[in-house]
């Protein structure tokens, strides 16, 4: 059997792969194949090797039910691992409730979106809002299949975002909260102050540098008690039809047409911006504001991660280096010169010049530090700014895009400490992953008690705890 992620750039090749009807059924197949490796999947919707399986493969999908309740002054939904975000949001919705985070499609499954640290913008990532995980592994002693309850100390932080890595999630508890609205409505601005300076007063909202016309589109949101406006549907109307698909389908016809780099810029110059109405305030459902069809054609992505104080330097590196590579009359600026002889990759630079032409806004989402140990966003302090890359040429010439989303996250991931979407193509070296998640080494410390015999590893999550075991073992003499 063999199975492609929605990217086309993974195959899946299990010796066995299930669809179990309950958990019951689940911990059946855990005993029937004791000492096998096994692996979960939700929608495989992750490019990264975190979605890969190569020995039993478990589908969730029948595990999806939704249970809403009250717990002091919380809401907490019960959900099954292979729920869809688009069911629970429906069935949430009947109740009044929704999620206090979502990323921009409702596809992944509750299991797959908080196991990678799905997000969207202005808020925490979706594995922060975890409050249990109900986790079907085996027992260390007996070796029998078992079921347990996370739900607190270093065990619930690793759970909430753990690339499938400590065993089988059955269902999750996660916070939910009344539904909402958001007032959004977009602008465009020369400077990246101009947009940060709007953040307080609009906090959820996200926004995109244009390659070629280098200016920002913000998409500003705020939280707001007005009513749903009357012309929300036709607002909706004009994201699928002008957004969704009439701008989508133009980037790929440019794309098809073989991307001439001079008409790529032309249209990013001049043409792109027709498609923004600038200044169309609406009110919607927080649950139909913040997602859109993403998913509609398909693509590959590289999501970086930097903190706030970064994020300016790291996006005129990006201008610098896109510029390059798509081979237009540029040089680096002198800071970005030095920066890249400090770290030695200046023939990694001159190799990609003119070899990768991006063509797609560059998505930036602000995202508050979780409580987890190794989602994108863990750890303390200043807020993270998730900074996108979207190619949509064919899988088989994707050679420029890789070359291009390696040397990003080489060079970024040791300038300003950037940390690729575990979800989304992630070319570092399990040291070089290390280097950015301080998380690791607990996350490691967990898994081993959870998963001493590495039973629920793929190769790629093995290697990236062995490493951190290597490193331990490095501190420790
Ligand atoms: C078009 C598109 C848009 C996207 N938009 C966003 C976005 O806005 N924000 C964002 O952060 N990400 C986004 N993503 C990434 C996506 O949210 C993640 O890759 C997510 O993990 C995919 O969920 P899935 O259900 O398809 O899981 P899969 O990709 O199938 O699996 C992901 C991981 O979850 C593990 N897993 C799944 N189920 C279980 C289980 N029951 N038990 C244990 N482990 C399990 C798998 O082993 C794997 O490691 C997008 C992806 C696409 C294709």
């Amino acid at each position: 059997m063999l199975l492609k992620n929605f990217g086309q750039n993974q195959d899946l090749q299990p010796t066995a792969a299930y669809t179990p009807a309950d958990e019951a059924e689940v911990l059946e197949i855990l005993n029937r194949h004791r000492g096998q490796r096994v692996r979960a999947v939700g929608r495989l919707h992750s490019w990264s090797e975190a979605v890969l399986a190569d020995g039993v493969l478990l589908d969730l999908r029948e595990l999806n039910t939704v249970e809403l309740r009250s717990e002091g002054d919380q809401l907490v939904g019960t959900v099954g691992a292979g729920c869809q975000i688009k069911r629970l949001l429906d069935e949430l919705g009947r109740q009044g409730a929704t999620l206090p985070s979502l990323g921009l499609i409702t596809v992944q499954t509750v299991a797959g979106a908080i196991s990678t640290g799905t997000h969207g913008s202005g808020r925490h990532s979706m594995s922060h809002y975890i409050v249990g995980v109900r986790l079907a592994r085996f027992d260390g002693n007996t070796g029998e299949a078992i079921v347990e309850e996370v739900s607190e100390g270093q065990a619930l932080r690793a759970a909430r975002c753990s690339l499938g890595s400590l065993g089988i999630i059955l269902s999750v508890r996660i916070r939910c909260r009344k539904q909402y609205n958001i007032q959004e409505y977009l602008g465009e601005y020369s400077s990246l102050s101009e947009v940060l300076r709007r953040e307080p007063s609009l906090p959820l909202q996200q926004f995109f540098l244009i390659p070629w016309r280098w200016s920002y589109i913000a998409q500003h949101r705020r939280e707001t008690d007005d009513a749903r406006s009357w012309h929300a549907s036709l607002y909706r109307l004009y994201w699928l039809v002008v957004m969704d698909h009439g701008l989508h389908l133009l980037i790929l016809s440019l794309v098809r047409w073989g991307m001439i780099r001079s008409l790529v810029r032309g249209i990013f110059r001049h043409v792109l911006p027709l498609f923004v109405l600038r200044g169309w305030r609406v009110v919607d459902r927080s649950s139909s504001m913040l997602v859109m069809r993403h998913e509609a054609f398909r693509h590959i992505e590289i999501e970086l991660f930097v903190r706030r104080d970064q994020l300016e330097e790291a996006l005129s590196y990006t201008r610098d280096v896109l510029k390059l590579a798509g081979g237009g009359e540029s040089s680096l600026s002198s800071r970005n010169q030095q920066r890249l002889e400090s770290l030695g990759l200046q023939e990694d630079l001159r190799a990609l010049q003119g070899k990768y032409c991006h063509h797609y806004p560059i998505c930036i989402r602000r995202v508050i530090p979780d409580d987890t140990l190794i989602s994108m966003a863990s750890g303390a302090g200043e807020d993270w700014y998730a900074i996108s890359f979207i190619s949509y040429v064919k899988p088989h010439r994707r050679s420029g895009f890789f070359q291009f989303a390696r040397f990003m996250a080489e060079s970024m991931s040791r300038l300003f400490g950037a940390r690729p979407h575990w979800g989304k193509v992630c070319p570092l070296s399990p040291e070089e992953l290390e280097a950015v998640y301080p998380g690791m080494k607990d996350f490691r410390a967990v898994s081993s008690r959870l998963d001493p015999e590495r039973v629920f590893q793929n190769p790629w999550t093995a290697e990236l705890l062995d490493q951190a075991s290597r490193t331990d073992d490095d501190c420790s003499h």
